[in-house]
């Protein structure tokens, strides 16, 4: 599924267009609250530049890739998580779910996880 910047809801939350309760804001990356939480933390991380999905990450600088993922850490510090624990996880394509065609890092604590 394709869809175009102009559509894309986690793009139009980059870009202030559509609120979103945000946890973290910095030049590249955005983190805010998911809008139907599934835990008692759960957060999603994105890169501020459109990427798809993983098969597109290529497309982001490496240091945003890194980035995410020192998010998602900062973004469990502040939410009381680090030392609990907390699962990221990335939907990718059908069989995953996936809904949102914006790359983005699920961070969900605050209770006992399972997979999948
Ligand atoms: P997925 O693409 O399967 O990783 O899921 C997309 C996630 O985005 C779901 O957990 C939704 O609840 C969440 N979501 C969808 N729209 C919004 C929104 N406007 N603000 C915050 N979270 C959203
Ligand atoms: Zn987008």
């Amino acid at each position: 599924m394709v869809v175009s910047e102009a559509d894309c809801i986690f793009c139009k939350i980059a870009r202030g267009e559509i609120d979103a309760e945000v946890v973290h804001d910095e030049d590249d990356v955005l983190a805010f609250q998911d809008i139907s939480g599934k835990a008692p933390v759960h957060v999603l991380v994105i890169p501020r530049q459109h990427v798809a999905n993983l098969e597109e990450i290529g497309d982001l600088p490496d240091a945003v890739v890194k980035r995410l993922f020192e998010v998602a850490s900062a973004v469990a510090g502040k939410l009381g998580v680090t030392e609990s624990g907390y699962a990221v996880r990335v939907n990718n394509g059908p069989d995953a779910r996936q809904e949102v065609f914006h790359l983005h890092l699920h961070v969900m604590g605050g209770r006992k996880l399972s997979m999948p």
